[in-house]
């Protein structure tokens, strides 16, 4: 796969970067360069920016159509994106690590039901009401779109998590510039020539990869109504007081270090819950925002669950993230396995038991890949229990009773997801709804798209997905009559 790009999707066109600055995206799994891109700048963003101003202010573009109208757009532009899905496997697991199998379900498909999922809102919600003033008259409350959009996106989940952005942002009729990640920009040109190939009208999704000083450029634009960020909660805090600062509205989702409760009444038998447990554990290399890395486990069973975790972590295959049989690819880039790699040594100086991995796979000579690792009896004040690893790593720590259960899995400074696994689902829910977090399952995760998914805490500001998701993305306007 050898791709080059030399222009930027900006005003319904293709641009020449103004600057010759390029990114070159990596294959994770061969540390193989993939292609290049341009790297977007502040001018290249001023045009994006401009681009986006000129399709939201025009008095009858796209902001003013009935939603019904931009309804169409958006079912168009679902189907172009269908057409691209195995060009969208394929880049998001080479740039990424992502395994295919994973990328098959979560990076398209996925992206393109949430799509469909706000088509489907734009043509029932109801963005105007009349209701009667308490002090005579009629009162009309409208939800205007909030504007312009600068949508900045990770590379763990690069199109699920800019679609969550796109869809409500094109329901409510804002105007985006979209930010990738420099690790995953192949992906956002296939993105680009589907939005081209749907008609969406010009200047309504402007796309410019570029890194995170020209992203912190785009937050701060003047003309910019809106940021909606995912990403690490230290990006989060900068964005979070540059939006103070301007007053301007943000919607953040951020890091996580959730808890997986397994109650004294759970199957641990994996050949059951096995594929449960690991998609809320180890998804996509444990590069998700999500993950329930710190497992909590009874004292009266808790031999039992360390076993259990030690044979799922240790018995998933780890390998090429372009092989349909991987379960495990590598971490996205060099860098992040140094994280992951520092993070497994603090665990070992922590005194927190190794019960499988903690290496390097020995068969894998290229590509920054790690073992699926299992560190036991670890104390919740530890620093592998206390900050987001984003790696497959897991931190088992035992709980006396449900009562310490939730007081452990609330020692947390983030709280985005989180599961409960037990017998009884009305015991997990009750169990679930003492967790402080704004996200949990019972016997399963999956963020579904009609719920709003985001964090409390150090996890972020607002929420994404479902009905509610259009709010970030809309304005209350008032006319007394
Ligand atoms: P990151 O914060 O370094 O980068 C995310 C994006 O923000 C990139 O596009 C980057 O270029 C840009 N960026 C970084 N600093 C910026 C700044 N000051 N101003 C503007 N833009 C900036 O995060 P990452 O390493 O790419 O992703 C991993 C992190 O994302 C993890 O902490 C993970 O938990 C989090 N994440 C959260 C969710 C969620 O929904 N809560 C989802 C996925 C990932």
């Amino acid at each position: 796969m050898e791709l080059r790009y030399d222009t930027f999707y900006i005003g319904g066109e293709w641009v020449r970067p103004t600057t010759s600055r390029t990114i070159t995206p990596v294959n994770a799994s061969t540390e193989e360069p993939l292609g290049q891109v341009p790297e977007g700048a502040e001018a290249d963003i001023d045009r994006a920016v401009a681009a986006a101003r000129a399709a939201f202010d025009d008095p009858s573009g796209w902001a003013s159509w009935e939603p019904a109208r931009r309804a169409e757009v958006m079912e168009r532009l679902a189907d172009a994106i269908d057409r691209r899905a195995d060009g969208f496997v394929d880049r998001v697991s080479a740039q990424n690590g992502m395994p295919v199998a994973v990328a098959r379900q979560l990076e398209t498909g996925y992206p393109s039901a949430v799509l469909r999922y706000y088509t489907s809102l734009a043509r029932d919600a109801v963005f105007e009401e009349t209701r009667p003033g308490l002090f005579g008259g009629s009162i009309e409350v409208r939800k205007v779109p909030v504007g312009v959009v600068a949508a900045i996106v990770p590379w763990n989940f690069p199109q699920a998590l800019t679609m969550f952005k796109i869809a409500p942002a094109m329901a409510t009729g804002c105007t985006l510039v979209i930010k990738p990640s420099p690790e995953t920009v192949l992906d956002s040109y296939l993105l680009a020539e589907a939005v081209e190939e749907a008609g969406v009208p010009a200047g309504v999704v402007n796309i410019v990869p570029a890194g995170r000083e020209v992203g912190a450029y785009l937050v701060a634009h003047p003309s910019v109504d809106k940021v909606a960020f995912t990403g690490s909660t230290a990006a989060g805090r900068a964005i979070a007081e540059t939006c103070g600062r301007l007053l301007r509205p943000v919607t953040l989702e951020l890091g996580g270090k959730s808890a997986a409760i397994v109650l004294d009444d759970a199957d641990l038998d994996l050949t059951r819950i096995g594929e449960g447990l690991f998609g809320a554990t180890l998804l996509n290399n444990g590069q998700t925002c999500f993950l329930g890395t710190r497992v909590l486990a009874p004292r009266s069973r808790y031999a039992e669950v360390v076993d259990a975790f030690t044979a799922l972590a240790g018995s998933l295959t780890v390998g090429d993230a372009s092989d349909a049989a991987t379960q495990i690819g590598p971490m996205a880039t060099a860098r992040q396995r140094e994280r992951v790699e520092s993070y497994i040594a603090k665990g070992r100086g922590e005194g927190a038991r190794l019960t499988t991995g903690g290496g390097r796979p020995d068969d894998l000579e290229r590509g920054w890949f790690v073992q699926p690792t299992v560190f036991a009896d670890v104390d919740n004040s530890a620093v592998i229990a206390q900050e987001e690893i984003f790696g497959p790593v897991l931190s088992l720590i035992p709980y006396d009773d449900v009562d310490d259960a939730v007081r452990i899995a609330n020692d947390s400074d983030f709280g985005l997801g989180g599961t409960v696994w037990t017998a009884d689902p009305e015991r997990g829910a009750a169990v679930a709804h003492r967790v402080r977090t704004g996200t949990i399952g019972v016997n399963r995760y999956i963020p579904d798209p009609a719920a709003p998914f985001g964090g409390v805490k150090a996890s972020g500001l607002g929420r994404e997905l479902g009905p509610e998701g259009l709010t970030g993305y809309q304005q209350f306007q008032t006319v007394y009559r």
